[in-house]
């Protein structure tokens, strides 16, 4: 039996279900953040993130900072970039054109590869690209959940390795981290950032980045000082590798808490590289199946194809004749709570399911089985026979 209280199955892209030790990680009592447990607990979450990331290199580091996932592309934009620097951005969504505008805040030069909706741009035209300009950044959306669009990071990075060696590679991992592969060190990736709300399964509120040596090499043969306080990697850096080691740092106060609730996620998959690689296989399959019963109920996903598509999240097409605002209130009728569309282009026209963390890998909590049976059915009542 869950000890949570009754609420709507939530079956979104992110804030996501959690398990019940997590939540009950948030109700830690008052701890100072250099008291000796929370030490020692913050230097296990760090561990555990390169774990996460199956990274074994130790001159990379991972950043955990009060925040959402959006904070990430302001240590990018202010850290990784100076004033007048050029940046290309593969644009798959909604998500992927924030980013771009996050860049553009703080004076980047911003280029957008886009391609058509459900579908990512090719190597040849980011291979074209690149030879085009010196780019200090390229940045791709992993997942964009906009459209469930799933770039391929690892042969987007060795391209970039072979055409545009400083070119850093920058992932926005915040849809894909723990539901899709990311081989950080083995796929030559520079930095991918994070929140802890989406597949990680903890509560919103964490920033969590991962930096490459040389990106951090980067940061510190700046020509101009960081132009952001928070976000400035330079100043968290000595921080991190401080609690890291056990020991007591201040910058900024950790949200005690949430590294509290962060620390039991990850404790039930990030302990070993196996754990790590079950948990790919889990959202894979249990996307697959998504994907089959939606094709069964005679719909389409954005994504073009099955090889471009998330694991975590499914985005479908509503059938003629059903909107979104009948789909969503009847599902929402059942208590369950799926996602309308947001990416400009096609806002109307389709409806995103999620399918990451506990929703994935319980199947005893039967969530999968509840929101597909649920959505035949409110399809049924909107006028659609599935
Ligand atoms: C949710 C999301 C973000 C923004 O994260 P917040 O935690 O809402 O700030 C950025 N990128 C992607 C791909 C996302 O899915």
């Amino acid at each position: 039996m869950s000890t949570q209280k009754p609420h709507a199955l939530t079956m979104i892209p992110g804030p996501i279900e959690f398990d019940d030790r997590v939540l009950e990680a948030m109700a830690h009592p008052a701890e100072a953040h250099t008291a000796a447990p929370f030490l020692k607990t913050f230097s296990s979450v760090l561990k555990m993130t390169r774990q996460l990331f199956l990274s074994t290199d130790p001159n990379s580091q991972a950043f955990i900072v009060a925040g959402s996932g959006s904070l990430g592309w302001d240590m990018v934009a202010s850290n990784l970039l100076e004033h007048g620097e050029n940046a290309l951005v593969l644009n798959t969504g909604y998500f992927s054109a924030a980013f771009a505008d996050c860049l553009t805040a703080y004076g980047a030069k911003v280029d957008q590869l886009s391609a058509p909706v459900g579908d990512r741009p090719t190597l040849e035209q980011i291979e074209q690209a690149l030879k085009q300009k010196n780019y200090k950044v390229i940045t791709i959306t992993h997942v964009d959940t906009s459209t469930g669009v799933l770039s391929d990071i690892r042969a987007i990075s060795e391209l970039v390795h072979r055409v545009s060696p400083d070119t850093l590679v920058i992932v926005d991992g915040v849809c894909s981290v723990a539901s899709e592969v990311i081989r950080f060190d083995e796929w030559g990736l520079d930095f991918v950032l994070t929140g802890s709300q989406k597949a990680i399964g903890a509560p919103p509120g964490l920033s969590i980045t991962y930096a490459s040596g040389r990106a951090l090499k980067v940061v510190a043969s700046r020509k101009t000082p960081v132009p952001t306080y928070f976000a400035s990697l330079p100043r968290w850096l000595p921080i991190m590798q401080a609690y890291e080691a056990g020991k007591p740092a201040y910058f900024a106060t950790p949200p005690v808490q949430n590294i509290y609730a962060l620390h039991e996620a990850l404790s039930q998959f990030a302990t070993s590289t196996e754990s790590v690689e079950t948990r790919f296989k889990v959202h894979e399959q249990v996307s697959n199946k998504v994907k089959d019963v939606v094709a069964s109920y005679g719909l389409k996903t954005v994504a073009v194809s099955r090889d471009k598509s998330a694991h975590g999240l499914t985005c479908v097409y509503l059938p003629e004749g059903v909107a979104n605002t009948d789909l969503l209130p009847s599902m929402l009728k059942k208590n369950i709570v799926i996602a309308g569309g947001i990416h400009k282009e096609i806002a109307p026209k389709y409806f995103r399911i999620g399918h990451m963390g506990v929703s994935a890998t319980r199947p005893e909590l039967g969530h999968i089985d509840t929101v597909l049976n649920a959505l035949k059915q409110s399809l049924s009542e909107c006028g659609y026979n599935a």
